[in-house]
């Protein structure tokens, strides 16, 4: 089969022929039909996450091997079983949940998979979607995706479930209480397009791009702002009758997150998702005075992806535009995307 792998950490993905992989035990083997490309897919390609302060952790000291195939998107069908695999037949179309845990710590015996110290995760520790099959290690990390656009749910395990699962950390807040959303690129569309199915505040989005802006307003925001704008603090923080109660940052960089604090309402909360990278300087005495919540949100859980699946189904979520590219665009796709010059999601697709 194909695959489009990292070879050299940051140099051009190649398309290498290897073999199909032979499912054993629980495995499941999944032919590719979509598989989303992500943003955090270009920190992988570099080979290393930006931690501030000129640290950085290197994906090879997290032990990840090359030749490499990204890829924590992926949607296919099911072509082969393991001898051990149950619960799904050949022919079925899934949904691969990737944010696996090693499934034997305490962690992952509390059900908290994504917060396991030994991840397995699809794509980013072993081998994902940029290729013709995967193989799934259990039929439990399938989900169904009937009823859903295939492109679509290919943006879902990652995307969508990161976007709808950092919402939800601001369910306590009432409708008379804004929520900021900075940075409108996949996730924060993706964001902005469930939001009213998760929240009943008055949604704002800032983005330094018009066209976001633009798209973000499609998307159903309420209000837009340039964040780059000279006094857009102030502004803001009067149009907000103090400031928003939650903060969603999807880029994760120095300027938007301070940015966030700034106009955050006492007793607001800030969720910091966007793994931009950097590091900003934070007043301590600022935290008990203004009795603020930081809190950082990574992807979501299995269950926040069969909710999101179902307020889909429903008709509730504005999709995010989706760009298809074919499967052996890749190496091309993921410069586009790091161009960042597109609005929406790449798919790639194989059918
Ligand atoms: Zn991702
Ligand atoms: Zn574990």
């Amino acid at each position: 089969m194909k695959a489009y792998q990292i070879t050299q950490w940051g140099e051009m993905l190649k398309e290498n022929e290897v073999p199909i992989p032979k499912p054993t035990g629980t495995e499941v083997l999944i032919k590719i039909r979509a598989s989303g490309i992500c943003h955090s897919d270009i920190h992988i390609w570099d080979g290393y996450f930006d931690l501030g302060s000129g640290k950085r952790i290197t994906l090879q000291e997290r032990g990840l091997k090359l030749p490499f195939t990204m890829g924590h998107e992926p949607v296919g069908e099911v072509v082969a079983l393991g001898p051990e695999a149950t619960g799904v037949g050949i022919g079925d179309r899934r949904i691969v949940y990737p944010w696996i845990g090693c499934g034997v710590c305490k962690v992952c015996e509390n059900g908290d998979e994504l917060l396991c110290n030994e991840p397995i995760t699809v794509g980013t520790r072993r081998d994902g979607g940029y290729a013709e099959y995967l193989l799934a290690p259990h039929a439990k990390y399938l989900v169904s995706y009937d009823g859903v656009d295939e492109a679509w749910a290919a943006t879902a395990a990652c995307s969508g479930i990161t976007a709808y699962s950092a919402l939800k950390k601001l369910k306590h807040l009432k409708s008379d209480q804004t929520v900021l959303i900075i940075g409108a690129g996949g996730v924060g569309l993706a964001a902005v397009g469930m939001a009213k199915a998760v929240l009943k505040s008055r949604i704002i989005v800032a983005d330094v791009d018009p066209l976001k802006r633009e798209a973000a307003l499609k998307a159903g925001a309420d209000e837009v702002v340039d964040n780059g704008e000279p006094g857009i603090i102030k502004e803001l923080l009067k149009q907000t009758d103090g400031g928003p109660y939650g903060v969603v940052d999807f880029v994760g960089a120095p300027a938007t997150c301070s940015f966030g604090f700034q106009v955050l309402a006492k007793g607001g909360t800030l969720v910091v998702v966007g793994l931009y990278g950097g590091s900003m300087d934070l007043s301590l005495s600022m935290l008990p005075l203004k009795v603020v919540n930081i809190v950082g949100s990574y992807v979501g859980t299995q269950q926040d992806l069969v909710e999101l699946l179902d307020l889909v189904k429903q008709g509730h979520v504005t999709p995010v535009p989706i760009i298809k590219r074919q499967l052996s665009e890749a190496p091309i796709a993921i410069q586009d995307l790091r161009s960042g010059k597109d609005i929406g999601r790449y798919v790639l697709i194989n059918y």
